[in-house]
């Protein structure tokens, strides 16, 4: 697994992320410092998700389950059909 990597903006050393604040699902501050002592630093990051690459499994099974729901009882065999090629 990688782990994100933060530079100082000043200087260009590795920094160390300090605190993270949680703001939104979609949106953290991370609070971070220098490790260079001679520069020390701080600053705070916005981290915002972008977009999706391979959705969730457990959001994908919901949205099968759900859209599953929502086919009338004498349809499901039709559908059942159509997904193994039988039509
Ligand atoms: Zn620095």
């Amino acid at each position: 697994m990688r782990v994100m990597k933060v530079f100082c903006p000043e200087c260009g050393s590795a920094a160390n992320i300090r605190k993270t604040n949680r703001k939104d699902v979609h949106l953290s501050d991370l609070y971070c410092q220098c490790s260079d002592v001679e520069c020390s630093h701080s600053f705070v990051l916005n981290v915002t998700f972008s977009h999706t690459i391979s959705p969730s499994a457990k959001t994908g099974n919901g949205l099968v389950r759900s859209l599953l729901n929502l086919i009338q009882p004498k349809d499901r065999q039709m559908a059942l059909d159509l997904l193994q090629g039988r039509v």
